[in-house]
């Protein structure tokens, strides 16, 4: 069976030449095969145990440009481990209550991953062994990546409409596990995408041979991941787009200072730092504008682990604990995934401390940071506390998915960016803690681990 042009391809951001090459490629439409997904496939491929994915095994295909035999190994590690993480997704949507899988946008959701399952079965029981064979594959990862773009809004907006039936628990526990899931399985996908255009085997497919030479050659990428990737920079870029959002919608801009190390780097995904970094400094920038205290700069301070912790960590696999591991913990609840690992500062990578004075977070608020979907955030409230105020009229949640009643990016809304940017930090090994001074201003701990040493 053949389904809809392909019209649109992955875009990786965060300074990843390979999307660019992306979209130039294959700005011709093409078909993808799609093959009927049974229950009886679904409940084969979820019976399959799931591997856990390491920045490891994003790099151990090599540096690019790779050669054809390392493409089709990128290419058939991920055909081996995607359709059981796919079916696992299917499952776990059909085991929610029937009235919540009925929601046009769960049930959208649904639909969206059974697609993705029928475009990848056709390569079931096979390898990829040919160049023809790897560009059809890997225009079913575009595909694939494409579908899912929007997921985070449409459940979203799924879940608030679905609310009445079914608990704030129930909704954080089913969404902790799937958007977790959903950050390996778009990374698997991106990651090959990724390694497809900084291949020599596709040398051709660029139209711009010294664009190709640059990103392949020079370049401290390895498909998605930075082997050089600076905190300090992303901040940066963080920074300018929240202040941006704050100056057009509330006319102020608080400013960030940085302190520490800003010199590090580690290994790491570009995109996901930029996703928790945004999301942080949002809330910072909120609570500081709200607190009217936007002449106090957001402090953020870059630590570097420390290379001799760094050594040891490599012979001795038990992890040691920290004072802030506590602080994890405690703000942790129980609703929340039984995986979560407690925050290890020791481990190397960087430790970003986000720190604003904006009155800190009140204790009845406190045990409901970790809830998806759960805010303080209220629009006319905030134009209240500004000089003038009289906003655009009150906006809710469901506003916010929309862009926002006056339009464009809002700075909160949604009550997902501190569970979702959790998930992010550790999804790799890292963590985000936060300690509130009630009435003063809150530090947030964001933990990187890095990948470690990569040939
Ligand atoms: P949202 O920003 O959409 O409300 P989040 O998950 O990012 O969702 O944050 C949840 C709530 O936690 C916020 O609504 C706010 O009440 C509180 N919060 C988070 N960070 C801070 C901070 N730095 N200072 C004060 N309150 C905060
Ligand atoms: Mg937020």
């Amino acid at each position: 069976m053949l389904v809809r042009p392909f019209a649109s391809i992955a875009r990786p951001r965060a300074g990843l030449c390979a999307g660019r090459l992306a979209s130039r490629a294959h700005h011709n439409r093409r078909y993808i095969q799609t093959a009927t997904v049974t229950d009886a496939d679904i409940q084969r491929l979820a019976a399959k145990p799931l591997h856990p994915l390491t920045l490891a095994d994003l790099c151990k295909h090599g540096r690019p440009p790779l050669s054809t035999q390392a493409l089709f190994n990128s290419a058939n590690f991920t055909l081996q481990i995607l359709p059981s993480r796919l079916a696992h997704r299917i499952q776990s949507l059909r085991a929610l209550p029937y009235i919540v899988v009925a929601n046009p946008n769960v049930s959208k959701i649904h639909g969206n991953y059974l697609h993705s399952l029928s475009t990848l079965l056709p390569y079931a029981e096979r390898k990829i062994e040919t160049l023809k064979d790897e560009i059809d594959f890997t225009e079913v990862m575009a595909d694939l990546v494409h579908t899912h773009s929007n997921t985070i809004e449409v459940l979203a907006r799924g879940f608030l409409e679905a609310r009445k039936y079914i608990s704030p628990e129930e909704i954080t526990r089913f969404l902790d596990e799937h958007l977790r899931a959903r950050i390996g399985t778009r990374l698997i996908a991106e990651q090959h995408i990724a390694l497809h255009f900084s291949s020599q085997a596709h040398k051709d497919l660029s139209s711009d041979h010294d664009h190709f030479h640059r990103t392949s050659q020079d370049s401290t990428y390895i498909g998605v991941i930075d082997t050089a990737l600076k905190p300090a920079t992303i901040i940066r870029n963080c920074e300018a787009t929240v202040g941006e959002i704050c100056e057009l919608r509330y006319g102020v801009r608080p400013s960030v200072v940085l302190t520490g190390d800003p010199d590090t780097t580690i290994a790491h995904i570009p995109m996901h730092l930029e996703y928790i970094l945004t999301e942080l400094l949002k809330n910072s920038f909120r609570a500081t504008i709200e607190a009217g205290m936007e002449k106090e700069p957001i402090e953020i301070t870059i630590a570097p682990a420390p290379a001799a912790e760094e050594e040891q960590r490599s012979s001795d696999s038990s992890p040691r604990s920290s004072t802030l591991s506590t602080a994890t913990q405690g703000s942790t609840p129980s609703t929340a995934s039984p995986k979560i690992r407690p925050l290890d500062l020791s481990t190397p990578g960087v430790t970003l401390r986000i720190r604003d004075r904006g009155g800190g977070i009140s204790p009845s608020v406190y045990p409901k940071l970790w809830e998806y979907g759960f805010t303080t955030f209220n629009e006319d409230e905030m134009n209240d506390k500004l000089a003038g105020g009289g906003g655009a009229g009150g906006m809710n949640a469901l506003d916010v998915i929309s862009g926002g009643a006056a339009g464009g990016s809002t700075l909160a809304g949604l009550g997902y960016g501190l569970p979702l940017g959790r998930a992010y930090a550790e999804y790799f090994g890292g963590g985000i803690a936060v300690q509130s001074l009630w009435g003063w201003g809150t530090d947030v701990y964001l933990s990187l681990r890095g990948v470690g040493r990569v040939s």
